[in-house]
């Protein structure tokens, strides 16, 4: 059984390592929201949204065809999963609201080309 030092430790270990994820999580949700603000992203997302109209006619989302918005950029490789795609045109897909809500960042599927 350990002593009350030894728990008193452990607990302050847990307690750092507890705080050292909530600031880690805190930082990716500031650059995460700079980055969503920033104007090379803002140009990526326009010219994202222009080549999808260009290619259907008006904005459609590559999921499911709706052609309801809002729309949103959404990265094929969630940045969760690959940062430094962030700004890499080829991996931008225009999706409606619930289809890119629905995908979340749990797969990384190019709707933009038919399935192999
Ligand atoms: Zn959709």
């Amino acid at each position: 059984m350990p002593s009350v030092c030894e728990a008193l430790s452990a607990i302050e270990v847990m307690q750092a390592a507890a705080a050292a994820r909530a600031e880690e999580a805190e930082k990716r949700k500031r650059r995460s929201k700079d980055f969503y603000a920033s104007q090379p992203w803002r140009r990526l997302r326009y010219a994202a949204l222009r080549a999808n109209r260009e290619k259907h006619g008006c904005i459609t989302c590559e999921v499911c065809g709706s052609t309801e918005g809002p729309f949103d950029c959404d990265h094929i490789t969630p940045l969760s999963k690959d940062w430094s795609k962030r700004l890499d045109p080829a991996n931008v897909q225009i999706a409606c609201r619930a289809c890119n809500f629905g995908k979340g960042n749990r797969d990384s599927i190019d709707w933009r080309e038919p399935a192999p």
